[in-house]
């Protein structure tokens, strides 16, 4: 599939946005990850999202909005814990599932009567979306199930060999995305709002603004049909020691090194003379920043066949990089 870059000036963006508004499909930075993006309005550009990511079609977008009056043109009522938590946290990476208008395209929706909407806050979408001026479905820009992109290089070597002749994307060269991991989502349909995802904004924060999340019920796999498929895997073998540094630095000993990637905190490598390591930093931001990266780069690097991670925090983004390590992981080691 043929990709075709342009650069983040007016004029590169201003291509990008009526790209979008013809129909056609455009890669583009956000504070998260890089989304690939089509008019949420047009189901035929839609289609094309899931055609080149290969991703099950019960598998709904989340519709990016420049403010939350966009929003509310797609929802078909916008719940008093939507207007808190969009006057509060939006724009940033914070996506809300609210009922939805039934001019949404339903494959949009995968076929759900809810929606998925974000208000990203990376200045290069916000000028993509101002210059589109439609509301814009985007997932991840790779294909299904392997780790997300977060440099317009990552993006072109995910969807470069996409087998999908007649569809080109367009990529918009923002640099690296500083958050590293996808939006948290919150089900704020119902009653009470439910935690479908942790992501780039904390439980925490959301807490401080409505209150005590639940969780989705154990019978309820459709409320976030997302979590039921793989992902974020990378080719080799991953196994995840969820331990802390010194168990694993220890467990880590007794492992032959040869042929392994290794991805863990920065004390974790610096503590072992490991030949093909990655740093995930000091710190549970570091770490979604380097996550996915991380990964990727371990997965290209000759003579490995298999990876290590190591990460056992969940406070703040820590919880959201254990979700995407467990989820990616074909093996998980506990202490
Ligand atoms: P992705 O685009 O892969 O980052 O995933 C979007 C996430 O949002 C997935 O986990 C979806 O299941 C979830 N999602 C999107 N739309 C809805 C919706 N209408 N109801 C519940 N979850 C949704
Ligand atoms: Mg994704």
């Amino acid at each position: 599939m043929a990709v075709t870059r342009l650069p983040a000036s007016a004029a590169g963006i201003g291509r990008a946005g009526a790209a979008l508004a013809a129909g056609e499909l455009v890669a583009f930075p956000t504070e998260t990850v890089y989304g690939l993006g089509a008019d949420g309005t047009n189901p035929r550009a839609v289609a094309n999202i899931y055609l080149v990511k290969g991703r099950p079609p019960d598998n709904p977008l989340i519709l990016h909005v420049v403010d939350a009056a966009a929003a509310q043109e797609v929802a078909r009522v916008w719940p008093d814990d939507a207007r808190r938590l969009a006057d509060r946290l939006w724009p940033g990476p914070l996506t809300l599932v609210v009922p939805a208008r039934p001019t949404v395209p339903r494959v949009v929706r995968g076929g759900l009567d809810t929606v998925a909407v974000r208000c990203p806050s990376h200045p290069l979408a916000r000028r993509l979306l101002a210059a589109a001026g439609l509301p814009v479905a985007a997932p991840s820009a790779n294909r299904s199930g392997q780790p997300s992109p977060t440099t317009a290089d990552a993006v072109a070597r995910a969807l470069g060999g996409a087998d999908v002749p007649d569809v080109g994307v367009w990529l918009v060269d923002g640099g690296p995305s500083p958050i590293g991991v996808e939006s948290t989502v919150v089900d704020v349909s119902r009653a009470r709002p439910v935690l479908l995802r942790p992501g780039g904004l904390s439980r925490e924060a959301i807490e401080q603004v409505v209150g005590p999340l639940d969780s989705p019920g154990a019978g309820e796999p459709a409320r976030s049909p997302g979590m039921r498929y793989r992902h974020y895997a990378p080719d080799r073998p991953l196994v995840l020691l969820a331990m802390d540094p010194e168990a694993a630095v220890q467990a880590l000993r007794q492992r032959p090194a040869a042929q392994t990637g290794l991805l863990a905190e920065r004390r974790v490598v610096e503590a072992l003379d490991w030949p093909a390591a990655v740093s995930l930093g000091d710190s549970p931001s570091d770490a979604a920043a380097v996550l996915f990266e991380g990964l990727l780069t371990l997965d290209r690097w000759p003579g490995l066949d298999r990876l290590v991670a190591v990460w056992n925090n969940r406070e703040g983004v820590g919880w959201a990089v254990m979700n995407r390590l467990e989820r990616a992981a074909a093996e998980v080691m506990r202490a």
